[in-house]
């Protein structure tokens, strides 16, 4: 898709730190992090958003939460169960769709946000 920016950091035309690169998806961190981890993950194929995809590409975003759960592991910011019981660590997936759901950005993307808190 022209003039996206998403599509021209897949094609590697414009630079971001890579975390993940496959045959469908690439993640990379966020330039505005939120967060201490901050990682954006979008499939090669351009979709405006959520929105524009249909049920035949259920496994495409199956693939992006499972990896959103891979990345957070890696990131160090997966839960885990203390010795005492306690839960702790843990991360927010979020996909913003449309003005009014907060899409800044016309690629398909989901946000995975985690690390120590405090952060919104
Ligand atoms: P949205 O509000 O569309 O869900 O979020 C878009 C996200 O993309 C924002 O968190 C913003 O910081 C991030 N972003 C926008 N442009 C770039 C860019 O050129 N490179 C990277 N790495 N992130 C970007
Ligand atoms: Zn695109």
């Amino acid at each position: 898709m022209d003039n996206c920016i998403f599509c021209k950091i897949a094609a590697g035309q414009i630079p971001a730190t890579i975390v993940h690169e496959d045959e469908d998806l690439i993640a990379f961190n966020d330039i505005h992090p939120a967060a201490p981890v901050h990682m954006l993950i979008i499939p090669r194929k351009h979709f405006d958003t959520l929105s524009a995809v249909g049920a035949e590409h259920g496994e495409l975003l199956g693939r992006m939460l499972a990896l959103a759960s891979r990345l957070a592991e890696k990131a160090g910011c997966a839960p885990v169960l203390q010795p005492d019981g306690k839960l702790t660590g843990g991360y927010k997936t979020l996909v913003n769709t449309g003005p009014d759901g907060g899409q800044e950005v016309y690629h398909l993307h989901m946000h995975v946000i985690g690390g120590p808190k405090p952060w919104r």
